[in-house]
């Protein structure tokens, strides 16, 4: 950084101390202005609860620290696409610490970006939230079993169908998946919403003898009334 740029950040720094940036969110101060929001919507993230219902045969569970809603999604859009990487750090942390004592053994897998996307972020949110969890829960990790061959459109907001059909084909096991020996696994993603992803993910790994027992989110969608997890696992569903 040269002198003009290192002077302009100790400038920030000191005015950011003096008068601490508003929450985007409610305007209250932030204390922690590189947390961005304030801590009275970070302690406002809503806890998800475990599910009660009995899980289809051939699905896997699913653990998510919180329920998503306008706050989370404001926080995890200002991680991933505001380079607010405090931020991200910050969601890791805490949902791993609420998550670490419910998550099964077995290896995290984060859900891949593609290649060029990732070198284009500097980063994989899924892939930072696995760290974390292992980080706390000794877990290992493997970033290179599964890969993303192919982007696609961001999924939000679209029907279930066409969910399903834009991911459909885009991962690929990769040739350092162990065939004769692999471990269990836990697939790690920021978001489940519809489930569209990770059952592509599951579908993909199971081709090649892979087990994967849980799903371990950040935040998770759920209906409308709230209560039932608006996920469509029909196309792992063991018969
Ligand atoms: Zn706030």
């Amino acid at each position: 950084m040269d002198l003009a740029g290192l002077f302009r950040r100790h400038v920030a720094a000191a005015v950011d101390l003096l008068w601490p940036p508003d929450c985007p969110r409610c305007g209250r101060r932030a204390d922690r202005p590189r947390d961005l929001f304030c801590e009275h919507c970070w302690d406002g993230l809503r806890p998800d609860r475990p599910d009660s219902s009995p899980r289809p045969p051939g699905t896997p569970a699913v653990f998510a620290a919180w329920t998503v809603d306008s706050r989370f999604l404001e926080m995890l859009v200002a991680a991933k696409y505001r380079r607010q990487r405090a931020v991200g750090r910050r969601l890791c942390a805490e949902a791993a610490a609420i998550l670490a004592s419910r998550v099964p053994a077995g290896t995290l897998l984060p859900v891949p970006l593609t290649r060029a996307k990732r070198r284009e972020r500097g980063f994989n949110q899924s892939e930072d939230f696995a760290l974390e969890i292992a980080r706390v829960t000794g877990q290992d990790v493997r970033t290179d079993w599964l890969v993303r061959r192919r982007g696609g459109r961001p999924l939000a907001g679209r029907p279930r169908e066409e969910r399903a059909d834009a991911v459909r084909g885009a991962f690929a096991r990769a040739p350092g998946l162990p065939l004769e020996s692999i471990p269990p696994l836990i697939l790690v993603d920021d978001v489940v919403t519809s489930g569209s992803t990770a059952a592509e993910c599951i579908l993909t790994l199971r081709e090649g003898g892979g087990r994967v027992r849980a799903v371990v989110a950040m935040a998770r969608a759920r209906d409308a009334h709230d209560d039932a997890p608006s996920l469509d696992w029909t196309r792992l569903e063991v018969v």
